[in-house]
C-alpha cells in the first residue's frame, strides 16, 4: 500500500531544483518510476512530496561530436539509448547493454538517469559507463558539478548527489584509438538483472598487439560499479595469451567483493566473476585489433 504524497510535476531543471529546495526535508524525484514504484510499494520509501520530472524535456537528448563525445540526458529512456543510430555507431556497447536490461516496457519508460541514481549495484549502465570512463554531471540550487562516475556510486544504493540534487548528464569520452569495450552480464532469466556482471575496455599499442590500457569494471559484485584495478595493472603493457586471460580473471575475482543471496554464493560469484573477466577481456581484446 502506498502512502499518501503530495504529486508536483516540473517541466524545466529550474523548477525541478526549485521544488526540490523547497521541499528537501521529505521529496523523492521520481522519473520513469521503475525503480521508485516498487519501493514505495514495498513501504521502503514513503515521501511526503514526489516530484516529477519525466516531462523535463530539456534533459532527454543524446548529442555526439568527435571533440566532446556523447552526452546523454538524464530523462533519457534506456529505448531511446537502445535504438539511437549514432550510439550504435560510435558506442555499440550500450546497444548491447540495453538490449538485455529488463523488458521493453521498462526500457520504454525507464531512464538512464533514475537507473543511475537508483544507485543499484546489479545495475547495468553503471559499470559499462565506468569502463568508458564516463563522468555525471549533477546540480543543486547551490552549485552545478561533474564528477567521475566513478565517484558517483557511493555504497549499496547511495550515491553522491546531494540534498535538492538532480542528475542533469552522462558524459562520455570519444575512446582513444584502437580501444574496445564489451559488456557481459551472467544471468539465468534473461534480461533480468544480473547475478554478476564485467564490463572491460582495453586499448592496444601502435603495435596492435600489447595492451596499452585496460579498464575492468564488476557489477554486482560489491557495493558498488568496482574497478577491478590490480587486474587491469597485470594487463598493462603485456600480449595477450591464456595464462595472462587466467590470471588476470582469477585477481578480479580476489578484488571483488560480492555477497551471498538467494541468487549466488559468495564462492559461485567469485568463479563466475573470474571467468567471465577472462571472457570479457579476450574479446575486447580482439575487438581493439580491429578498431580504428
Ligand atoms: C522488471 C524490472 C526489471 C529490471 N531489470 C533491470 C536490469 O536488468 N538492469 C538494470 O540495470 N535495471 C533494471 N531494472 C531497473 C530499472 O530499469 C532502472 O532502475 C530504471 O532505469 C530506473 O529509471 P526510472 O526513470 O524508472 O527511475 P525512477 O524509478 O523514477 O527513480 C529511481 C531512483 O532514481 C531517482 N532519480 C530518478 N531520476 C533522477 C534524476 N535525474 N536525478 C536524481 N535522482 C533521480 C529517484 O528518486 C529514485 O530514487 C529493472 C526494473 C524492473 C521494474
Amino acid at each position: 500500500m502506498i502512502r499518501d504524497f503530495n504529486y508536483l510535476r516540473a517541466s524545466a531543471v529550474k523548477e525541478a531544483l526549485d521544488l526540490l529546495e523547497q521541499h528537501k526535508d521529505d521529496y523523492k524525484i521520481i522519473c520513469g518510476g521503475q525503480s521508485l514504484l516498487i519501493l514505495m510499494r514495498q513501504g521502503l520509501v514513503a515521501p511526503e512530496y514526489l516530484i516529477d520530472i519525466k516531462n523535463v524535456q530539456e534533459l532527454n537528448y543524446i548529442n555526439f561530436d568527435r571533440k566532446n563525445g556523447l552526452r546523454i540526458g538524464a530523462t533519457t529512456t534506456h529505448r531511446a539509448v537502445e535504438k539511437s543510430p549514432v550510439i550504435k555507431k560510435h558506442y555499440s556497447v550500450l546497444v548491447g547493454m540495453e538490449e538485455n536490461l529488463a523488458s521493453i516496457q521498462t526500457r520504454n519508460w525507464g531512464t538512464i538517469g533514475g537507473n543511475l541514481a537508483h544507485g543499484d549495484p546489479a545495475g547495468d549502465p553503471g559499470p559499462v559507463f565506468t569502463a568508458l570512463d564516463a563522468t555525471v554531471k549533477m546540480a543543486n540550487k547551490e552549485r552545478e558539478r561533474t564528477i567521475p562516475i566513478e565517484e558517483f556510486f557511493i555504497d549499496y544504493f547511495e550515491t553522491a548527489l546531494e540534498e535538492g540534487g538532480l542528475l542533469l548528464e552522462v558524459q562520455i569520452p570519444v575512446p582513444p584509438p584502437k580501444t574496445a569495450t564489451v559488456y557481459e552480464k551472467f544471468n539465468i532469466i534473461k534480461n533480468e538483472q544480473g547475478i554478476v556482471s564485467v564490463a572491460a575496455s582495453i586499448t592496444l599499442d601502435d603495435d596492435g598487439l600489447s595492451c596499452k590500457d585496460a579498464r575492468i569494471v564488476l557489477g554486482a559484485a560489491a557495493p558498488a560499479p568496482k574497478r577491478a584495478k590490480e587486474a587491469e595493472q597485470m594487463l598493462r603493457g603485456q600480449k595477450l595469451d591464456e595464462e595472462l586471460l587466467d590470471k588476470a580473471g582469477e585477481k578480479a575475482s580476489e578484488e571483488a567483493d560480492p555477497v551471498a543471496d538467494i541468487h549466488a554464493t559468495e564462492a559461485y560469484r567469485r568463479s563466475m566473476i573470474k571467468a567471465l573477466t577472462g571472457k570479457m577481456v579476450k574479446k575486447a581484446w580482439e575487438q581493439a585489433k580491429t578498431s580504428a
